[in-house]
């Protein structure tokens, strides 16, 4: 068995062949942080994370880089027109950026480099550029020269000419080719700005991340990903930069994740169908919407609606229920496993991982085996105490632990998933907990006097408001019905 990778570059799945055995050096575009992060930048957080998970589930040595962009014309129109200094803006937008990401449980990645951070190795990519003749200065700009590069639009399948004509016209008198972008601009009044040999200025978008990558993983990586909408102009210029400057293609395997929609329209603001991730986490639970985002293969468009994610939520309670159901009966011996004493079910992790990262196979997997550790609960419950059927049981929440590990998910104690999810039914339903405690007493007092009518009034009351209740050998709980 082998990972194969779906290649922007090639078009098809290829067998992933690492530059050092055993290793993965990785690079994803991150946020540039002039604003909050809306569901498009938590489908691409939430998908690299996983690929991180699983590439480390697979045995790799994983080094992953994700950089913030925090110097660009948006963040600089951004900050004056709130009156605030591009610093305050892009510290503010980070440390939301990583409310968000927490929230949705991503891993920090190995090195998150900033682009400001970076300033002497672009200028020195740069001056390389200039000194092999892939790039030119002109009036305290420096463009990189797109005619000059005869691999341009190799990734995008993308035909210079045809580009060239489609352009338009004199966007920037000082361009040699209307193809051609900056790779430093010179600073206007207000601007941040940087000494360099072609005058004050700052980097252009691109050459940020040729350098960065370039720095803290080498010349030549593995893996390079980011959003669909990053394939042209950004990847392919990152490309053209890099590849001009050190004669090696800088990635071998493009990785892309695929669009989200929402109800089946492209997310914009100017149709006022544009969610944050906080506006989405403040409706449903974080995990919820990990859960949801990850069940569909990452290259595949998404399409967000309130539907799938109450969906997505029943699917994560049943999944916290095996949970909850499993620990009780295994006690001290539900500790958090590393492997899967299941072979078959190993197998088919990785075989779905080996897949392209598919993660809506492993979402399957998944699922099954919370219901198998459900059919192992309830055999352990059938033998009354007698002990029988606990190390089955055992397996099964072992694999369910660890598969969830692979997709980031059941990552909180159950007790504190369903006193959260719980009280966030509440509210939305205007109850409160001491009110559907006190209903579910009056129920079973009702049953104990076998006054069965006025117990199962109580019992719809509650079903109206989605509560249901289940009676236990441990006393009556109640669940949040979806
Ligand atoms: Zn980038």
């Amino acid at each position: 068995m082998t990972l194969r990778i779906y290649n922007t570059l090639s078009g098809h799945k290829e067998e992933f062949k690492p530059l050092t055995p055993g290793e993965v050096r990785m690079y994803v575009c991150g946020v540039t942080v002039y604003d909050r992060c809306h569901i498009g930048h938590a489908r691409a957080g939430v998908v690299f994370d996983f690929v991180y998970r699983a590439l480390k589930r697979l045995g790799f040595k994983v080094t992953y880089v994700r950089n913030f962009t925090d110097v660009d014309d948006k963040i600089i129109k951004r900050a004056a027109e709130r009156g605030i200094s591009c610093d305050e803006l892009v510290r503010e937008n980070i440390a939301a950026f990583y409310e968000d990401m927490d929230s949705l449980f991503l891993l920090r990645p190995d090195h998150e480099p900033r682009a400001t951070g970076y300033i002497a190795q672009m200028q020195e990519m740069i001056k390389t550029l200039l000194a092999k003749g892939a790039a030119y200065e002109s009036g305290g700009d420096v463009f990189f020269s797109v005619e000059d590069f005869s691999d341009y639009g190799k990734l995008s399948k993308r035909n210079v000419d045809e580009l060239v004509s489609g352009a338009r016209v004199a966007v920037n008198e000082d361009k040699k080719n209307p193809l051609d972008f900056a790779l430093w601009k010179s600073a206007k009044p207000g601007e941040p700005k940087w000494p360099s040999p072609w005058g004050e200025g700052r980097p252009g978008w691109h050459i940020e991340c040729s350098a960065m990558g370039k720095e803290l993983l080498g010349a030549q990586f593995d893996v390079h990903g980011g959003g669909k909408d990053l394939v042209f102009p950004h990847h392919e210029n990152e490309i053209a930069q890099s590849q001009g400057a050190s004669g090696l293609p800088p990635a071998r395997y493009w990785m892309h994740n695929g669009f989200v929609n929402i109800n089946k329209e492209k997310m914009s603001k100017s149709l006022g169908n544009f969610f944050t991730i906080r506006d989405v986490t403040k409706k449903f639970d974080p995990e919820a919407v990990r859960l949801y985002l990850l069940s569909t293969h990452y290259r595949s468009p998404i399409d967000f609606a309130d539907e799938y994610l109450r969906e997505a939520q029943g699917t994560l309670d049943y999944l916290y229920r095996a949970v909850h159901r499993s620990e009780k009966l295994l006690g001290a011996g539900a500790h958090a496993p590393s492997e899967i004493p299941l072979e078959d079910v190993n197998a088919r992790l990785v075989s779905a991982i080996e897949d392209d990262f598919n993660s809506a196979e492993v979402m399957a997997l998944f699922i099954e085996a919370a219901k198998t550790t459900n059919m192992a609960c309830k055999d352990v419950e059938g033998k009354k105490g007698e002990g029988g059927g606990l190390a089955e049981l055992a397996k099964h929440y072992a694999a369910l632990r660890v598969i969830g590990s692979v997709l980031g998910l059941l990552n909180r104690p159950s007790g504190e998933y369903f006193k959260t999810t719980k009280a966030r039914h509440l509210a939305d339903v205007g109850l409160s907990e001491t009110q559907v405690a006190d209903l579910i007493h009056s129920r079973n007092e009702a049953r104990k006097t076998k006054n069965f009518a006025v117990a199962d009034t109580i019992r719809k009351t509650l079903l109206d408001r989605q509560i249901e209740i289940e009676d236990t050998r441990d006393g009556t709980e109640w669940w949040v019905r979806r």
